[in-house]
């Protein structure tokens, strides 16, 4: 770190800091294996959505300690390459163990910064343990390829190596899940990693690492830096980062694929979606009902697998009713409160937002057929929460702005179509491809929908098809951007580069020199 910085080896990132002293604790970098107090003046209060109160500080991280940051992870890298893939694979099942253990603190902090319900917080953590989990078998996943005599005497074979030091940038919607879906992969592959987690809610992924270094890991294999624009910039133009992972809005995802691209590095970036569910008339009712409830309004509609538009082949009307009843039984409450089904939206303005999107829908037009914005106006003991109720806009079409933008927020829009086919375009036209979901009795339709249906995630009567580890997160259309996706086989490979290895061993004594192009004998 640069000469000046406080450095504090024993005091750990979730502890109180010494500065400012009176004021809520400040978040600290992680840079060369010490958790150090940032320098910066310049920083964003975390606010708990549920009661507006200051959780943390996260600094703006100066350039100094970015640079520090940086340079810690390529110092780092040469050791951590050459150690074993056993040891790395050794210090992730150390690390899955850890998460176990504190899962119910990680819930806690992200429940406390994000706002979700304790039992989806624990999801949240859950579902980036698998990818810890995938990530303990490395060795098997990294393996090459080797072809023997490809000409006579000569073999030849590949490596997947590390690339060096690569970056993580996350969003607020699954403070731990998403940092999981990053570093891990990166660092069991070989590489050093600077990681910048979101600054609505930074404090599980604070957590994660110093797990992951009570796991074992080295110091500067993980750094972890923080702010907004201007570190993310830095990321995209440090030469020194070969990759960056992201997962966002498309507004910063774009930037970051073009701005990274243009410094010649591989960039990953998943971002926005608009997720569909075909329901056809023959779908069974009652698993489908529960379905459009828990994938709508689940986690307050702040999944980007979020089902957040519902196209019924042969109206909406016979569904109404019901759907309407299930919706208004949820509990909206501050998600440390037992029994809660959906807490309060990140912010004051995304509660602005959504309620305006809302408010536009049924101004061009849309039937509310449930308003969430009246009945959770007041949630007792948490007057100054950002809640939002379910809320449902029916006869929605294409033209509108609540269905043209992505919501994320509790809202699900119905729209209607004549046929399967003419449902199937509706989803096609949409600009995102994450995921899309069909629900019938059909296997016909199940398999002309699976065919034809333009996005990357495709559910059968699943409302949010997110695939495990072993698989890919394979969002597609504008919902992504690259060509190696998130984890399982592309994620492996978006983490290293192959080495093609071709080897002659055989007496060559006596024979002359050809010049002319070799080619297999
Ligand atoms: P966001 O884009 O506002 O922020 C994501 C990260 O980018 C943060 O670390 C932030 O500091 C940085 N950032 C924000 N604006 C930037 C800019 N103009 N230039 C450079 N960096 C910038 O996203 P969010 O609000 O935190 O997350 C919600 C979005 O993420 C939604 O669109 C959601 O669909 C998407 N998301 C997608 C997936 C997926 O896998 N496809 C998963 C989760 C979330």
């Amino acid at each position: 770190p640069p000469a000046g910085l406080a450095i504090s080896r024993f005091s750990t990132a979730t502890e109180a800091s010494p500065i400012p002293t009176s004021s809520p604790r400040r978040v600290k970098n992680l840079i060369g294996g010490e958790f150090v107090e940032s320098q910066s003046e310049a920083s964003i209060d975390v606010i708990n959505p549920a009661t507006q109160e200051v959780v943390s500080r996260v600094p703006l991280t100066t350039s100094d300690e970015f640079k520090a940051a940086v340079s810690a992870a390529k110092k780092a890298f040469p050791q951590w390459r050459n150690t074993p893939v056993t040891s790395r694979q050794r210090i992730m099942l150390k690390f899955q163990e850890l998460i176990r253990r504190d899962m119910d603190k990680l819930a806690m902090n992200i429940t406390a910064e994000q706002g979700k319900t304790l039992k989806d917080a624990q999801g949240d953590v859950f579902r980036g343990l698998e990818v810890v989990e995938h990530a303990c078998g490395m060795a098997s996943l990294q393996m090459g390829e080797y072809v023997a005599n490809v000409s006579h005497g000569i073999d030849t074979y590949s490596i997947r190596e590390p690339l060096g030091v690569c970056a993580g940038i996350c969003p607020f919607n699954f403070p731990a899940m998403i940092p999981l879906w990053m570093f891990p992969i990166g660092v069991t592959c070989g590489n050093t990693y600077i990681l910048k987690p979101s600054e609505k809610d930074p404090g599980a992924a604070m957590m994660l690492a110093e797990l992951a270094m009570e796991a074992g890991l080295p110091d500067g294999v993980l750094n972890i830096v923080h702010g907004t624009y201007e570190t993310v910039n830095s990321i995209c133009d440090d030469d020194n980062i070969k990759a960056i992972s992201f997962v966002g809005s498309n507004t910063a995802g774009m930037h970051i694929y073009a701005r990274a691209a243009a410094k010649g590095k591989r960039v990953q970036s998943n971002m926005g979606a608009k997720n569909h569910a075909i329901i056809m008339p023959d779908a069974s009712a009652d698993a489908t009902l529960n379905a459009l409830v828990a994938a709508g309004f689940g986690a307050a509609g702040q999944r980007c697998m979020a089902l957040s538009t519902a196209v019924f082949v042969g109206g909406s009307k016979s569904w109404e009713e019901e759907i309407i009843k299930r919706a208004t039984a949820l509990k909206v409450n501050a998600g440390v409160e037992p029994g809660t089904d959906l807490g309060p939206v990140i912010s004051r303005q995304a509660k602005e937002r959504i309620c305006s999107l809302i408010q536009g829908g049924i101004d061009s037009g849309a039937r509310v057929v449930l308003d969430g914005r009246k009945s959770c106006v007041h949630v007792s003991g948490y007057e100054n929460g950002n809640f939002i109720g379910p809320t449902i806009l029916a006869d929605v079409t294409n033209d509108m702005e609540c269905y043209k933008e992505e919501i994320f927020g509790p809202v699900l829009l119905f729209m209607q179509a004549d046929s399967l086919d003419k449902a199937i375009n509706i989803v096609n036209s949409n600009k995102y491809g994450n995921g899309a979901s069909i629900f019938t009795t059909s296997g016909v339709a199940a398999r002309k929908f699976q065919n034809e249906i333009e996005a990357g995630q495709v559910g059968i009567n699943v409302p949010i098809p997110v695939p495990l580890p072993f698989f890919s997160f394979t969002g597609s259309k504008a919902s992504f951007a690259g060509d190696l996706n998130f984890y399982g086989k592309a994620g492996v490979q978006f983490y290293t580069q192959i080495k093609t290895v071709t080897q002659q061993w055989k007496d060559l004594a006596g024979q002359s020199a050809s010049l002319a192009m070799p080619t297999s004998q």
